[in-house]
């Protein structure tokens, strides 16, 4: 294969990009970019990879999860703060059931670029380009709002850099004591409906006080006062990815900046095209979306392209079928990947497939198709003999009304209530974590 550069992938065709008119202030964004620090550092890109490879063997599970898109004008501290919340309480959840470390990845500080379904978008007769995420433009239906600015890569890094500094001082700051997160769960817990969770939370807080009493407290203990929480995004707009790779004077190797792992998106998987060619040379772990038009071939090729040595954790396959289809596509693959001996994290992603329009105009995703989706996955790796190493969520730690059903019974009457996001529906704090305790019901069956 060809020797990797940060720039080959211009010479590669491009999908979902969009095409800056302004070249002068593109070139000027992307020098001020190539100065600035990275984002994160590649020592904690490889401790990733390494707790991922541990998930490749059902030694550790993964929690990846976060908006679809970060937004500019819903950037608080809060929002941050809650989600943040939200997932440690699912993977104190999921720890429990899977009985092994969870792995946590926010879709947190650089989500900002969307490939969309189409290039425009015509209301009431008016065609525009689509929106592409914060990024690159804006939600607005104006032709000025839709036109891409590359300054808009300025004002995501500088979000990207305060989302992660409160982050990791969250990480380390006392937030995340295991007794400070129990108690959140057990707050959950208290409505009516989640009577069957209530004693898997009784069960945690009896481990937690026999730890205690044992004299492994946190005080004594600092790991279980703080956590390893990891950012992720789609690696997209490759200019901003571009801008911030960085050499690793450690291994010599090529570092993404932009964030700790990145995926690659069902729509910008080609094999011969830019995102692919552009992931192929970084050192961090990349993720890969898998659909229903992934074929055993082509996954060979991006299998041996994307982690030519086959290092465990390096690679994340992260399934999104739709629920009722996963039977149908997962074996083939799982089957080219035994084929090939190949060591990867399967993921299942069950927001992609099972996004609809609800009876009064919303792009939603039911509750239960989320649910079933994830139970075939599991049910195809029990069959297969493969390992299930994680799951990927659209969520939030606010309480939006975006996907319908849960304990709360969103109804679709409800979803105009707090429909909050920019582009894909996502799961509240009360929807996510009633999935984490069926999920940890599920690794624990
Ligand atoms: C996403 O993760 O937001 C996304 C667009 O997913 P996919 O590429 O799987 O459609
Ligand atoms: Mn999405």
């Amino acid at each position: 294969m060809t020797e990797w550069h940060k720039t080959n992938w211009r010479n590669k065709p491009r999908v979902q990009m969009p095409d800056y008119t302004d070249q002068d202030a593109l070139h000027s964004v992307e020098a001020q970019l190539a100065k600035y620090p990275p984002l994160v550092f590649a020592g904690e890109a490889r401790k990733l990879k390494k707790q991922l490879g541990a998930a490749s063997r059902g030694e550790a599970f993964l929690l990846q999860g976060g908006d679809c898109a970060e937004a500019f004008d819903q950037f608080s501290a809060d929002g941050i703060r809650d989600t943040f919340k939200v997932m440690l309480q699912m993977a104190m959840v999921l720890t429990y059931g899977a009985k092994v470390p969870v792995v946590k990845v926010g879709r947190m500080a650089g989500q900002f670029a969307k490939p969309r379904s189409a290039p425009t978008e015509t209301v009431d007769g008016l065609e525009l380009p689509s929106y592409r995420g914060d990024i690159i433009n804006e939600l607005a239906f104006t032709p000025e709002a839709r036109i891409p600015d590359p300054k808009k890569m300025l004002q995501a890094y500088t979000q990207a850099a305060a989302t992660l500094n409160l982050l990791r001082a969250f990480s380390t700051g006392g937030y995340a004591d295991v007794h400070q997160v129990h108690s959140w769960t057990l707050g959950f817990t208290e409505s009516e409906k989640a009577a069957r969770f209530r004693e898997m939370a009784n069960r945690i807080s009896d481990t937690l006080d026999f730890i205690s009493a044992a004299g492994l407290d946190s005080d004594q203990e600092p790991s279980l006062q703080t956590v390893d929480f990891y950012t992720s995004h789609e690696s997209l707009l490759l200019e901003y990815e571009e801008a911030l790779c960085r050499l690793d004077s450690t291994s010599g190797k090529w570092l993404a900046g932009s964030g700790h792992m990145v995926w690659i998106g069902d729509r910008t998987r080609q094999p011969d095209g830019a995102h692919v060619e552009f992931a192929r040379g970084v050192l961090n772990p990349v993720g890969l979306k898998c659909g229903p038009t992934t074929t055993a071939e082509d996954l060979k090729v991006l299998m041996s392209k994307l982690n030519p040595e086959n290092e465990a954790g390096k690679l994340t396959l992260i399934a999104r079928f739709g629920a009722g289809n996963v039977a149908e596509h997962l074996p083939r693959l799982v089957k080219a990947v035994q084929e090939e001996g190949a060591n990867v994290v399967w993921v299942c992603d069950p927001m992609h497939g099972n996004t609809i329009k609800s009876s009064t105009g919303y792009k939603t995703r039911p509750f239960d198709s989320v649910l079933r989706e994830v139970k075939e996955f599991f049910g195809v790796h029990q069959a297969e003999g493969t390992i299930p190493g994680g799951v990927h969520f659209e969520m939030t730690g606010q309480n939006v009304t975006e996907c319908t059903g849960g304990v709360h019974a969103v109804t679709d009457e409800d979803l105009s209530d707090r429909y909050h996001t920019a582009c894909d529906p996502r799961l509240n704090a009360s929807q996510s974590l009633e999935l984490a305790f069926l999920v940890a019901e599920e690794l624990s069956a």
